[in-house]
């Protein structure tokens, strides 16, 4: 059954604009910061800002808000331009605050020869000490009253770079009494003798986050400027601002941000991850990073989707990781190709089968045989996976035991004969028999077995590095426990096999290729890779094992 999907709180507010014919067509924005790479949680804003434009024929501005000299950085402009991309979507324009910085110093001239802003000489000790708290009023700076020319003179020299940082601000003059804190005469400009990583040396004074964002969006024309809960309070200094500047009204509309059990999301931890060695980088496939699940292999298509199946809130939730993982397994189970690789190899004779011979088996490449298929070498010796064979079986084992049978993937039914150790008690080889008449697809043996076992042939095999990823946190919500959130790093987050052997057709996989290691879970090329030694990434386990274990 279809039924009409009811549309969220923005997309009623975009229709409500529409309908009442307030704009011609909408414009939004994505605004990040470059002071580190996007994060899953970027990804919702990215889905909603886009979506939304997209819905509505309107139309989305990249734009970096790179408004704070001493933290951005051009690599990130980079990888922000390669990850949105990635997601599948496309701006109109991209823009940087740093562009409008003369456009934003006019407006603060403006305000200032309005008698709306003031130069104060107060430390930020001094200005913290007169804001009041929200129960008691704020007390006015000795600089306030400040003549307009006077703020003139002193705002040019700020300029000029005649102080130091910190020595003076700029301030908007609102009322030291407004019940809204951030009305309290907010700084709007500050002195910050920095590079900045677009503009240079040419500024040393640089605008608030506040003073900027509002007034670029009302540039930009943006109709609909969306952003998380926590800037509700800034919504009213942001309407002060274009109305005061008489300028185009854009308006904010304020969502829940993403949060996600066993992550953290904001890049100042995602920093120091990087910066303190616990993972390899801004792209480790277990950083929350839209490049790491890159890397480890997650699609575009599964994130869009978890962003459009969590929906848009107001309220702040925890939204539980193996939603997204479910979403993945949901789009890989219908793309990925399968193919065989053994993690933990141990090798399997079949003592009745022709010394030196190979046949070519047919083996599907996907879920049916909308994919195609596959030839892969069959022969004598074929490793397969330790955990496989068990001497003494368990009850309901249907895997390799003394006597038993199981299905070859893709080839014949074998039997179990006898099995080698050595003097360590370790399991060297496994004896077995095959039934030429159980061909897979002609099987005519009338033998019927209840387990199919993965396995690669011997002197056909590549070897190949294998890393297992797992949650990178151990409890979920490592930034609400106490101490350091970097306390809670699961130890086995990532387990590296040397190893493994895979099937001949990977010698080709490519870095867009997305597989499904039979019995094994979903698999992708990493770029560290050569094509002498290839290295594959789990992407994800067929089955989500942490509620189980969890709740066990
Ligand atoms: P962080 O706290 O992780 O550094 P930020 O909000 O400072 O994030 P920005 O680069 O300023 O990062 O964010 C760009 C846009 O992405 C903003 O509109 C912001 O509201 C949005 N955004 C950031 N984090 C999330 C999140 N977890 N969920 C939804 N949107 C987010
Ligand atoms: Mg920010």
């Amino acid at each position: 059954m279809s039924e009409e999907k009811s549309l969220n709180f923005l997309e009623e507010i975009v229709e409500t604009d529409l309908n009442a014919g307030k704009y011609s067509s909408i414009i939004t924005r994505f605004p990040p910061e470059p002071n580190g790479y996007l994060h899953i949680g970027h990804s919702k804003s990215i889905c909603l800002n886009f979506g939304l434009a997209a819905k509505y024929g309107g139309s989305t501005n990249l734009r970096f808000d790179d408004t704070n000299p001493v933290t951005e950085d051009t690599e990130y402009v980079e990888s922000i331009k390669e990850d949105i991309q990635w997601l599948g979507f496309q701006w109109s324009n991209e823009f940087y605050a740093s562009d409008y910085f003369d456009q934003l110093y006019a407006f603060a001239l403006q305000l200032i020869n309005k008698g709306l802003a003031y130069v104060d000489d107060s430390t930020s000790e001094e200005i913290a000490a007169l804001k009041g708290t929200p129960t008691e009023p704020g007390k006015d700076s000795v600089n306030r009253s400040r003549t307009i020319e006077e703020n003139l003179q002193l705002f040019q020299e700020m300029k000029e770079g005649k102080y130091k940082d910190g020595e003076k601000v700029l301030r908007a003059k609102i009322d030291m009494a407004h019940t809204n804190m951030l009305m309290r005469d907010p700084i709007i400009y500050r002195i910050k003798h920095a590079h900045h990583h677009r503009t240079g040396d040419k500024w040393c004074i640089y605008p608030m986050y506040d003073f900027a964002h509002g007034q670029s969006d009302s540039i930009e024309n943006i109709t609909h400027s969306i952003c998380t809960l926590e800037f509700i309070p800034h919504r009213e200094l942001y309407d002060w601002f274009i109305s005061q500047l008489n300028i185009f009204p854009s308006h904010q509309y304020e969502f829940a941000r993403l949060n996600m059990t066993y992550t953290v999301m904001s890049k100042r931890k995602l920093l120091q991850l990087v910066n303190e060695g616990f993972v390899n980088g801004w792209d480790d496939p277990r950083m929350p990073t839209i490049s790491g699940f890159r890397r480890k292999g997650f699609t575009p298509a599964s994130i869009r989707n978890f962003c459009e199946r969590i929906g848009v809130a107001k309220r702040e939730n925890l939204i539980d990781l193996s939603l997204l993982e479910f979403c993945l397994r949901e789009d890989l189970n219908l793309t990925a190709k399968r193919a065989m690789a053994v993690l933990d190899p141990v090798k399997l004779i079949i003592d009745n089968y022709e010394d030196g011979k190979t046949e070519y088996l047919k083996s599907e490449n996907g879920p049916d045989d909308t994919l195609g298929h596959r030839e892969i070498p069959f022969g004598k010796e074929l490793w397969i996976e330790r955990e496989d064979f068990m001497e003494e079986p368990a009850k309901k084992w249907f895997r390799l035991a003394p006597g038993a049978m199981v299905r070859m993937k893709s080839a014949y039914i074998v039997k179990c004969t006898s099995f080698e150790k050595d003097e360590k008690g370790e399991i060297t080889a496994i004896h077995c028999t095959y039934f030429p008449e159980s061909k897979s697809g002609q099987d005519t043996s009338g033998i019927a077995v209840k387990g199919t076992m993965h396995w690669v042939s011997v002197p056909h095999a590549v070897k190949a590095e294998v890393r297992l990823y797992d949650r990178l946190f151990r409890v979920e919500n490592p930034a609400s426990e106490e101490g350091d959130f970097k306390d809670y790093i699961n130890p086995e987050s990532l387990v590296v096999i040397h190893n493994a052997y895979v099937e001949p057709s990977l010698v080709s996989a490519t870095l867009q290729d997305r597989y499904q290691f039979i019995r094994k879970g979903y698999f992708c090329l990493d770029k560290d890779a050569t094509s002498n030694h290839l290295i594959f990434n789990r992407t994800v386990t067929l089955k989500d094992t942490w509620s189980k274990e969890m709740k066990a």
